[in-house]
């Protein structure tokens, strides 16, 4: 059966020579897949891109269609940064204070998922033959709605890659029972965690007064199924990556150009889901209760550049500034800095000599989805330790991390200076469990396990006890 995904970025892209798998997991498990099954990739094309609206790919033994489907301002501005990132994505992840709700946002959004429902529809009819759709994550709610109006008997999956709320948060959205409803023309919605799918039948039931069981939502004389699926990273690639001789060696002579202390490290995107500002508070705050620890240890803090232009980034970007002066201004000495803030773009190879440098990854999101830079150090580090925000998909799976409330400050410093001083032994017991999870959580075995589940064949279960 050919497969057809619609997800809002392609998975190949240019490079100097062709074309390339586009970085990050998604595109890693579900190229393979696409190859083997045949079928085709739609995704946006972004107002000032240059790529072709029909592409086989690869070049020289085409196996699938990349295509694209054209967006112009202000459409595009309406429907990604409005609708997507400044109303959805705060609203999946409790920041409520950062939701901005517009009418022109509403509506771009469903004029832009009717043109990806078309699209996916007609490559689908020139496929020929049984089809499965597969629809990723919350820029394309109303897509399997659009497409069982269009195609009743076709099989649809979607999956949800964020965080869903509690029914009265989700309701917060003026469009929120279309929403749902757009939803619910799939046959299985998968989430990472059981907790985001009972949230998710719940508000079926709150919002739209549907039927629920444990295994899903019935709704117009079908029964949905909503499972939890939690997605891993491609483990054989990062633990590649640590192993690499150059690995260790940048690792080692990043340890001496940062003094041989211990380093502490934080990966995100300049996102205002991550809690970067309260975990740098939770910094300083482990500054002023261990003083011993100064000269000893640095935090190094990656923030990647990311949907630059939406004011609450551009002033996260100023706070992240202001704050990391503020604490190098009052602790540093001599050559120590305790903080080394690293504003840009890191390829998956510079994080794993991070990753293998680390004493500790400080990973502390407000909320997050899955998390998967938990999963990469998991995989890469041989000694760390892993701090983890209790309020992440990642933080079900990942026993052996020390759980954290990323609200609290002063909890963090303390569960900081905790994990700095593990005994060696706890220390690799505990990265040992890490390391088997995220080996039963591997990108390749979800996307597996979720085309398993969506063709009606029973499953193997998700965290393979
Ligand atoms: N990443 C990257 N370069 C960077 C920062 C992050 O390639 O400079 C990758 C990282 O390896 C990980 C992903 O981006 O695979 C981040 O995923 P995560 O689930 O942690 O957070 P998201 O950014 O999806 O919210």
């Amino acid at each position: 059966m050919s497969l057809v995904l619609v997800a809002n970025r392609a998975p190949i892209r240019p490079t100097s020579t062709g074309w390339a798998p586009a970085l990050g997991g998604l595109a890693s498990a579900l190229l393979p897949v696409l190859e083997a099954q045949g079928g085709a990739w739609v995704a946006m094309q972004e107002p000032d891109e240059r790529t072709p609206l029909f592409q086989r790919y690869p070049d020289d033994d085409p196996r699938f269609t990349v295509r694209r489907v054209p967006l112009e301002e202000p459409e595009y501005a309406a429907f990604y940064q409005g609708m997507a990132n400044r109303v959805l994505w705060p609203l999946a992840h409790y920041l409520v204070e950062h939701v901005e709700p517009e009418r022109t946002f509403r509506d771009a959004y469903r004029a832009v998922n009717r043109r990806f429902a078309h699209a996916a529809l007609d490559v689908a009819r020139e496929q020929g033959g049984a089809v499965q759709f597969w629809i990723q994550d919350y820029h394309m709610m109303l897509v399997p709605e659009m497409i069982r109006g269009a195609l009743a008997g076709a099989q649809v999956g979607f999956f949800w890659h964020v965080p869903w709320p509690a029914s009265e948060v989700f309701r917060i959205v003026p469009s929120a029972t279309a929403l749902l409803k757009g939803l619910l023309g799939s046959d299985l919605i998968g989430f990472h965690t059981e907790g985001y799918a009972e949230n998710f039948r719940e508000s079926a039931r709150d919002l739209l007064g549907a039927e629920i069981d444990p295994e899903g939502v019935h709704w117009q004389g079908r029964h949905v199924r909503v499972e939890a699926h939690p997605i891993g990273i491609d483990v054989e690639r990062f633990v590649g990556f640590g192993e690499r001789p150059e690995t260790q060696a940048q690792a080692e002579a990043l340890v001496e150009e940062l003094g041989d202390v211990q380093i502490v490290l934080g990966v995100d995107r300049l996102d205002y889901t991550k809690g970067l500002l309260l975990r740098m508070e939770a910094f300083e705050r482990f500054l002023e209760l261990y003083p011993e620890m100064h000269g000893r240890v640095t935090l190094l803090q990656v923030a990647t550049p990311s949907r630059t232009g939406v004011p609450a980034y551009d002033r996260l970007r100023r706070d992240m500034d202001e704050i990391t002066g503020r604490i190098n201004g009052r602790f540093a000495q001599g050559a120590w800095a305790p903080v080394r803030y690293r504003y840009r773009s890191f390829t998956q190879e510079e994080l794993a000599v991070l990753y293998r440098a680390a004493d500790v990854a400080f990973v502390t999101p407000l909320r997050d989805g899955m998390n998967l830079v938990a999963h990469e150090f998991a995989a890469v580090s041989e000694r760390g330790a892993l701090v983890l925000s209790e309020l992440t998909g990642a933080a079900d799976y990942l026993d052996g991390a020390v759980f954290v409330n990323p609200y609290d400050a002063e909890g963090m410093a303390r569960s900081l200076r905790e994990a700095l001083d593990l005994p060696e032994d706890d220390r690799r017991r505990r990265l040992a469990s890490l390391r088997a999870a995220v080996e039963r959580l591997d990108v390749h075995v979800w996307a597996d396990r979720f085309l398993t589940s969506l063709d009606g064949r029973p499953a193997p279960p998700a965290d393979g006890e």
